[in-house]
C-alpha cells in the first residue's frame, strides 16, 4: 500500500487552518514566519516559494529575506538577531544548505529556541534526545506522522535508517526510538548494508543516491520510507528503486508525492506551535 505524504498532509493542513483562525481570534495577530535565503540555488528557491505558498495557504504572514551568495555573514546574523527580537515573528528559518564559505552552525545557533521551527537548534536536538522533544525537525517529524498513518504499532519494530545527517537520519532515529523501535543507524562507512536493511520492519532512506536500495536489501512486508529527492534526466526520484522493492513492501511511500508535502506541514505545526507557545509565556 502507498503512503501518499501528499494526503497525510492535505489532513494536517486542515486541522492547522483552522487552529490559526482560533488563535486570530483570540490573539488578534497572525503567525509570522521568517524565511532567509542566501544564494541562487534553483532547488532551495523552490522550497523556499513553497514554505511561502505554504504559509498563505493556511492563513499565516511570512517574511522573505533573500541574500545574494557573497553576503556578510555578519549581515544575516545581524538580521536574524532582529528577528529574534521582533515579538510579531514566531518563526525563523535559515534554508539550507547555505552557499559554501558560510558557517551553518554559527548563523543557526542565532535563532533562539522558541522560534527554532527547524528543530536543528543544539537545544531541541538535545531534548529529543532526553525524550522530551519541544521542537522537532520538520522531515523526520514528517516521516513518524506518515507511519502513524499506517495504524501499523511501532512499538518493538526494527527500524533501519540509512542515513546520519543531523537535519534527517540521527532525529529521525531518535524519533523511532522514543516510539519504542529497536534502532540501527547505517551510513557511507556500514559494511554489509543489506544485512541491516533486510532486518528492517520499517526502513527510512535519506542518502540522496538515486535508487539505492533495490528489492534484494528489503525484507517481505516491510513499511519502506523514501526521503531521497533526486533529480536524474530532469524527472524526481527517490532513493529507493520504487519498481522493483514497492511489491515486496507492506507499506511504501512514493517520491514525488510522499515525504517531501510532510515536511511543509510539518513547518507550518511547528510554527503555529511556537506561535501559541509564545502566547502563553506572556
Ligand atoms: P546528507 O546530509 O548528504 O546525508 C546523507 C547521509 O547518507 C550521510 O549520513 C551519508 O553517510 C549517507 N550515505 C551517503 N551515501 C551512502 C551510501 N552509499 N550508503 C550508506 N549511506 C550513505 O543528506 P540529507 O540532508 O540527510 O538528505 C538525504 C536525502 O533526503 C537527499 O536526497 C535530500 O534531498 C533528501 N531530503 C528530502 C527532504 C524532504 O522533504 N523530502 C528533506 C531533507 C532531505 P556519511 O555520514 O557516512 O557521509
Amino acid at each position: 500500500m502507498l503512503i501518499y505524504g501528499k494526503e497525510v498532509a492535505a489532513t494536517t493542513l486542515e486541522k492547522i487552518t483552522s487552529m490559526t483562525k482560533d488563535f486570530e481570534g483570540k490573539y488578534k495577530r497572525k503567525p509570522t514566519l521568517a524565511v532567509i535565503i542566501v544564494g541562487d540555488d534553483p532547488a532551495s528557491q523552490t522550497y523556499v516559494r513553497n514554505k511561502i505558498n505554504g504559509c498563505k495557504q493556511v492563513g499565516f504572514n511570512s517574511l522573505s529575506y533573500e541574500y545574494p551568495n557573497g553576503t556578510a555573514q555578519d549581515e544575516i546574523i545581524q538580521r536574524i538577531k532582529s528577528l529574534a527580537d521582533d515579538d510579531t515573528v514566531d518563526g525563523i528559518l535559515v534554508q539550507l544548505p547555505l552557499p559554501k564559505g558560510y558557517d551553518e552552525e554559527k548563523i543557526l545557533a542565532n535563532i533562539p529556541d522558541s522560534k527554532d521551527v527547524d528543530g536543528f537548534n543544539a537545544s531541541n536536538i538535545g531534548y529529543l534526545c532526553l525524550g522530551r522533544p519541544h521542537t522537532v525537525s520538520c522531515t523526520p517529524l514528517g516521516v513518524m506522522h506518515m507511519l502513524e498513518s499506517t495504524g501499523v504499532q511501532l512499538s518493538g519494530k526494527n527500524a533501519v535508517v540509512l542515513g546520519r545527517s543531523n537535519t534527517v537520519g540521527k532525529p529521525m532515529a531518535m524519533l523511532l526510538l522514543n516510539a519504542n523501535c529497536t534502532v540501527t543507524v547505517c551510513h557511507s562507512k556500514t559494511q554489509n548494508l543489506a544485512e541491516f536493511t533486510k532486518k528492517a520492519d520499517i526502513l527510512v532512506v535519506a542518502i540522496g543516491r538515486p535508487k539505492f536500495v533495490t528489492a534484494d536489501m528489503v525484507k517481505d512486508g516491510a513499511i519502506v520510507i523514501d526521503v531521497g529527492i533526486n533529480r536524474v534526466d530532469g524527472k524526481l526520484c527517490g532513493d529507493v528503486d520504487f519498481d522493483s522493492v514497492a511489491p515486496k513492501t507492506s507499506y511504501i511511500s512514493p517520491v514525488p508525492g510522499g515525504v517531501g508535502p510532510m515536511t511543509i506541514s510539518m513547518l507550518l505545526y511547528n510554527t503555529l506551535m511556537s506561535a501559541i507557545a509564545r502566547e502563553n509565556e506572556r
